[in-house]
Formats: C-alpha cells, structure tokens, sequence
C-alpha cells in the first residue's frame, strides 16, 4: 500500500486507534470499568502494568508502520476512544498516576509520545487527533484541551488534527444535517495557543470549502475522510480545477457508517465502486451501442453515466423540466440539500462524457425508432402509494408526498402525515422547519462554541415549529425503524424538539366533516387539520413499458420501475451500477 501511494506521488500516514470501551468484545479495557452507553460490554480497568504494556503496543505499532513505508502515523486521542477515555474525568475515575489530576489524566498519551520518538526518525510524521469538542457530560474543559494541546506539541507532535464528539454524544457531528464547517472554529480556537500545524475537520467535503478554510487562516489542513469514499480522485480533480466532476459526501451515513455498524464493509451510498475497486470495474463494452435511457432520476442518470463511461452512445429522456426525480424532492428537505451536489454531480458528468439529455420529453416507439437506438433502459422511477381509507367524505384536503413538498408553503397551521419511514420524517421536517445555518445548529443542539462549559455542552435553544404538525404511523415501533442508526436519532430528536406528535398503532382512519378520526392504540382521536400528506411509500411507474415489449425492443427496467421493495438512493445508485 505505502509503496502504491509513493509510486503516485502521495504521503501516507497510518492511523493508531485502540477502542477501549467502544471495542464490541467481552475483554474490552479502558481507564476505569464504566461500560460505553453504545456498547453492550463493560470493559475492565487496566492495571498499571497493563498501561505499561500497551505503551509499548503503541510503539510497536509505529515502529513497524514506519518499517513498512509510512510516512508518518496519527494517534487517535479523540471521539470517545481509549486515549480519549484516560483524559476525560467522565471515563477515568482512577485513583492511580494515571487518574484524578489533569496532569495524570494526560499522562498516558504523552508517555506514549516520547516512547514512539525514541524508535521513529526524525522525519517520521506524528500526528495527534485531539478532541476540542466533547460533547458529553464530564469532558474536557477549555483550559485542559489547550494545556494539553501544548503538552502534545513540546512531547514533538507535528500535526494536531481535530477531533469532535464522543461516538456516544448525543449531537449529530457529521451527518448531512450537520451544515457545512460547523466545527472550523474548534480547529481556529486551537490554532491561537499552538504553533504546529493545526487541521480542520467535519463535514468539510467540497475543494472550495476546504480552500475558505485554509486561505482564511482558520487552520493549517483539513481532513476528510467520507469525500475520499465518495470520490477516490477527489484530490486530483480538485487540482485540475475539475471541481465540478466531483462526486460529492452527501453525509448520509447509508453505506460507510451504517453497513459497518451492521456488519457489512463500508462502500459509498454515491459511489458502489467504494472498498469493491477490485471486484467491481468500469470495463470498456465489447459491443458499444446506441442506449437510450428514460427517466432521469437516481436510476436513470446512474446508469446512463455508467453506459457512457463504458463507450456507449447515450440519451436521457425525461418528461419533467429538470435532471433528479425523487433526489431533487429530498434534496428540498431541509438538512437534505447535499442531493442537489449529487444532481450536479451527473449534470456535469453527463456533459462530460457526452450524453445528451432531452427535457420535457416524454418517450415514445417513434422515438426509439427515429434515434436508431439499439437498447432501451427504462428508469421511469415510482408514483406515491395511495390509502384506502375506511370513510372519506372529502372534507379535508388529502395530497400526496410530492405534492405537499411542492405545495408546502399553502398547506395550512396544522399537517397530519401518514407514515412511519424515512419520507414521512422528511416531510415532517420540511413542513416544520427551514434549512439551518451553521449557528442555529449549534444553539439548537447546545453546542457552546466559546467551549466555556467542559465538554462544550449548554442548553439548547427551543426550536419554533413553522406549523402543528402530527405524525400517524400503523406500527408500534420506533419510528423511522428501518432507517440507519447513526442518524435516525438525531432525526427523531428534532423532530420531537420541533414538537411533533407521533401516534402509534393508528387504525380506523376516517374523514367526516372536516375532521380525520381515528383510533391509537385503544383511544378514539379526532383531529382537525388542514391537510393530510401521504407518505405511504411508493409503486412503480412503468404503464407505458408494454408498448416497447409488444414491439420486442430489448429492455431492462431499472431502480423503483422495476422494484419498490426496500427502495432507497444507496439501492438504486447500487443497482443501477451494477445491471
Ligand atoms: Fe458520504 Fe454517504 Fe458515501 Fe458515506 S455513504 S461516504 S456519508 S456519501
């Protein structure tokens, strides 16, 4: 690996993460025997003995990576980790010279620094990812993060990379509802007491960004971890100045965080080649032909870009006035405008490779015919379901998902959304609330960017919802069940700080008079609302594919024409690549 990266041109430092609690096995170890509140296992104290002989894992560990070829390594002392544990007086509760003063609470990294200096050259990197912001009960204070940040610099540590939240911190710190640099301050804030070079982190995925960052004087590097998934030739396109051609984090979680934490290996919801580079390659086609492509949402745009990336002449038909289908619907959710750098991410590549692209088109034989296309793909996507209701007068307005997202602003003081999913919260949100800016974020989450309370936590500031809203789901589950665990959370705690109710075990729906009753779970309800919003899932939209079987032109029927089950953007771009 070291040897490949060199060949290009690159430097490459490997990172040092010991979990401690966070390790997912009954021998997990930490500072003191506090179990994590995301793990299922407790961990033990280590004895003294035991600190001694991970110090020298930990050398061990830098010696042979720079045996390897590495360039350097990072330690990761941050997010909650076993580093992170000695430090923080939330995890270490000893009593030894390990614990209770600072002083102590810092002695282990720092030992563990000028053990790795005495086996590594001089020229081998040693870069520390330090926590600034903790986000939990019992973190770090101010004055510690900066007393330790110099204690790191004078033990020789070259780098400092900033490090935000406990994994178990109950504030999203990077998903894409996170806006954009939200922590650039943490980087800044150290930046002032240190002179080492000093690195920004989190939700920094865009060359632009990361140029405002740097050229601001903010700080010295960023880091970005998620864009390299998403676009392995990130940094080479950013210095050709094809900034455009890149294929953006959106910070969904959905297949790097998620599939880990169920035990799959993380890929990219936006890019399937992700961690399957050697099983899964662009080849050129044996016979390139003329494909014509209907539909251009998620389905579509995929896998025209894949069939022009492969030496075919393509053509996208979509009836609509713009690229995106459903992507372009979520990505009016407020925390979900990322989908537009996805939607800009084919536009320009599209153009790139050549594709045309015909808007407002609706698709026909004549079409096929006239345009000599050999294959047809057709990618016309999903229709929102409908409900059948046990009584409906049509007294209250009723719209479907796409509709309300479209007519949000007229819907009226009070929403009953149907549904328990991912859209159902979506259109939650967006019936409540606009998109955040950096600082509503962090007073709305309680984050205190003058970090004078330890752990940088304070009291959140109440949200205001725009209008009543109400949320009707059949289930007795959590909501949003299904959806990835390293964000529905969050989701789920804004939309209950933005006060929205949430009725289980709804059934018995009825419209009468103006008013929608209905039963949950034993208790007879009735509402007043001025528009319900069904957010019921979808089917496929592919009537109009007989006429091209009938004609026995070849066909493959991609993403949600083709199915609906389990449907999502991380399916489909899959799906779409992979036919
Ligand atoms: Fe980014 Fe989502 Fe890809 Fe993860 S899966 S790297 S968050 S786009």
């Amino acid at each position: 690996i070291t040897n490949a990266v060199h060949e290009a041109g690159g430097k490459i430092a490997m990172q040092i993460l010991h979990a401690g609690r966070y390790g997912v096995h009954d021998k997990c170890v930490s500072a003191s025997a506090i179990q994590a509140p995301i793990n299922i296992y407790t961990p033990r104290a280590l004895s003294v003995e035991e600190i001694q002989n991970t110090i020298q894992d930990f050398v061990n560990c830098a010696r042979r990576a720079e045996e390897a070829g590495y360039d350097g390594i990072e330690i990761m002392g941050s997010e909650g980790y076993f580093l992170h544990q000695f430090i923080a007086p939330r995890t270490n509760k000893r009593e030894d010279e390990y614990g209770g003063t600072f002083e102590n609470r810092m002695r282990l990294p720092l030992e563990i620094i000028a053990a790795i200096r005495e086996v590594v050259s001089e020229k081998f990197m040693l870069i520390y990812r330090i926590s600034v912001v903790d986000l939990v009960e019992e973190g770090s204070s101010k004055e510690e993060v900066i007393q330790f940040a110099k204690a790191l610099e004078t033990a020789g540590v070259h780098l400092l990379n900033t490090g935000i939240g406990w994994h178990e911190a109950r504030i999203p710190t990077i998903s894409m509802r996170v806006p954009r640099g939200s922590f650039v301050w943490a980087a800044e804030l150290l930046k002032q007491h240190v002179s080492i070079p000093v690195s920004a982190t989190n939700r920094i995925n865009t060359p632009e960004l990361a140029e405002e960052i740097i050229s601001a004087g903010k700080a010295d590097a960023v880091s970005m971890a998620r864009p390299l998934l998403a676009d392995p030739h990130f940094v080479l396109k950013a210095k050709n100045n094809q900034s455009n051609l890149i294929n953006t984090c959106v910070g969904c979680n959905q297949a790097c965080l998620d599939q880990i934490f169920s035990g799959e290996i993380a890929s990219c919801l936006v890019n399937p080649f992700a961690a399957r580079e050697l099983t899964m390659q662009l080849l050129p086609s044996t016979y390139k032909k003329k494909i014509a492509v209907v539909g251009a949402g998620v389905a579509g745009l995929t896998a025209a870009l894949v069939l022009a990336q492969r030496g075919n002449e393509v053509e996208v038909f979509e009836q609509q006035e713009s690229l995106g289908g459903q992507l372009r619907l979520a990505a009016q959710v407020p925390g979900k405008e990322e989908f537009f750098e996805t939607i800009r991410y084919y536009s320009e590549q599209l153009k790139h490779f050549g594709v045309k692209i015909h808007l407002n088109t609706s698709f026909e034989l004549k079409n096929f015919q006239d345009g000599n296309f050999e294959e047809l793909v057709w990618a016309t996507g999903v229709v929102p379901s409908e409900y059948a209701w046990e009584e409906n007068d049509g007294s209250l307005p009723v719209l479907n998902y796409v509709e309300a997202i479209q007519k949000n602003a007229s819907l009226g003081n009070e929403v009953v959304v149907l549904g328990a999913g991912g859209i159902a919260m979506d259109v939650a949100s967006l019936l409540t609330q606009t998109t955040e800016t950096k600082e509503e974020y962090s007073s709305h989450w309680g984050i205190d960017v003058q970090l004078e309370h330890r752990g940088a936590l304070q009291e959140k500031q109440e949200r205001t919802p725009f209008r009543k809203v109400s949320i009707l789901q059949r289930s007795n589950k959590k909501l949003g069940n299904k959806l990835g665990k390293t964000t529905v959370w969050s989701h789920r705690t804004e939309l209950q700080q933005l006060g929205v109710g949430v009725y289980n075990g709804s059934t018995g729906l009825k419209i009468l008079g103006g008013e929608l009753l209905f039963n949950s779970n034993g208790i007879d309800y009735v509402l007043q609302p001025n528009a319900i919003v069904l957010c019921l899932g979808q089917r496929s939209a592919q009537t109009d594919v007989l006429t091209f079987v009938e004609a026995g032109i070849p066909l493959h029927v991609l993403g949600g024409a083709h199915d609906t089950n389990g449907l999502d953007a991380r399916k489909v771009i899959r799906e779409a690549t992979e036919w």
